[in-house]
């Protein structure tokens, strides 16, 4: 990375769809540079068991994570550990500016920056986060293994998280809203067949308890009869959903209620030449192969983007000649 230098492309973000970006692009010729602020393979790297990217019947998302990253650099792709601080588009290139006051311009960005775990907004959730408040069963499940935890949420990722706990501790005791599981109906069988899974339907979690050694109580309330109870637990694992990091994303650009990017088929925004894949694009369902796969399709049309816009460029007559 040279000052001045104008890449071909630049991928903001080094989760799945990041590096995959990076791999259509390194294989289509085009001079790209990654940035990523974290450790490559982003909410990747926290799934215990990837079970459902095709050609591995069962990976961990480390091990995932690992593959993809050697996958890109293999190519010679460019990576810069830094955090973005602003995108500015331009007509001519668009301006990526780092933390480090360092910018980058590139004729195309893509923007992958995925999204992080929602928050309940209870007492005690963000005073005991790390004293037995989790939102990472892979990252913290060890620490309460024989113990008993309480899971709240009912869509894909608390059911997976439930049954990643319950092979490590005692009880666990899976809170949610309403009386039906959103999560797939494979992960709702799992989860109603698990014996160390015991459901609380129909309530919410209203406050984490805790004493001088970490959380010990959690306080639910049932949403139909109003009824209160405790749970005896240590830990207090938070899987309710996703808030997409569109922090990033320049004024012009359209978001839904959501806070999701809306993008045309090519994952391309109404900025031309400016991409948005993952987890931050509106989508239908939000999985490791759909960022691959938005991956590869905006790098293959940024690598159109920069092929037509530089013939452009290089017709362009000279002043005094045209
Ligand atoms: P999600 O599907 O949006 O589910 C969130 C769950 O939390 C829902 O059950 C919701 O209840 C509940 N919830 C939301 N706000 C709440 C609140 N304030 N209090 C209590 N409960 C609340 O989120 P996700 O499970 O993180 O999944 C996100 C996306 O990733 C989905 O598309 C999912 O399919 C995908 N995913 C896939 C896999 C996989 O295929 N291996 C793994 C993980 C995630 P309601 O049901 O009542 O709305």
């Amino acid at each position: 990375m040279t000052e001045n230098e104008l890449y071909d492309l630049i991928i903001v973000g080094g989760g799945p769809g990041g590096l995959s970006a990076g791999i259509y692009a390194m294989r289509a010729a085009l001079k790209t540079v990654l940035v990523e602020k974290g450790a490559q393979g982003g909410q990747m790297t926290m799934s215990d068991e990837v079970e459902n990217y095709p050609g591995f019947e069962h990976i961990s998302g480390m091990e995932l994570s690992m593959k993809f990253s050697e996958h890109a650099r293999s190519y010679g792709l460019e990576v810069v550990s830094d955090e973005v601080a602003a995108i500015e588009p331009g007509l001519d290139f668009h301006e990526v500016r780092l933390a480090d006051g360092e910018t980058l311009r590139g004729y195309a960005v893509i923007l992958a920056t995925g999204g992080n775990p929602k928050q309940l907004g209870v007492p005690g959730e963000e005073k005991y986060y790390g004293k037995g408040v989790s939102y990472c069963a892979v990252c913290d499940g060890f620490f309460f293994r024989d113990k008993t935890v309480v899971v709240v949420g009912g869509g894909d990722t608390a059911c997976e998280e439930a049954l990643y706990l319950a092979k490590l501790v005692k009880q666990v005791y899976l809170v949610h809203r309403r009386d039906e599981l959103r999560a797939s109906k494979i992960l709702q069988k799992r989860v109603l067949d698990e014996c160390k899974i015991e459901m609380v339907w129909n309530s919410v979690l209203t406050e984490i308890l805790a004493d001088d050694s970490g959380v010990n109580q959690v306080s639910v309330k049932n949403t139909l009869t109003g009824e209160e109870r405790k749970i005896e637990a240590e830990g207090a694992f938070i899987f309710i959903g996703f808030h997409p990091n569109h922090e990033l994303v320049p004024a012009g650009v359209k978001m839904n209620a959501d806070g999701y990017v809306v993008t045309d088929d090519k994952c391309e925004t109404a900025i031309p030449g400016l991409f948005v894949i993952g987890d931050l694009r509106e989508k239908y369902a939000r999985q490791i192969v759909i960022s691959a796969a938005d991956g590869s399709t905006a790098a293959l049309a940024a690598a159109h983007f920069v092929e037509t816009k530089k013939s452009a460029e290089s017709c362009e007559l000279p002043a005094e000649l045209g």
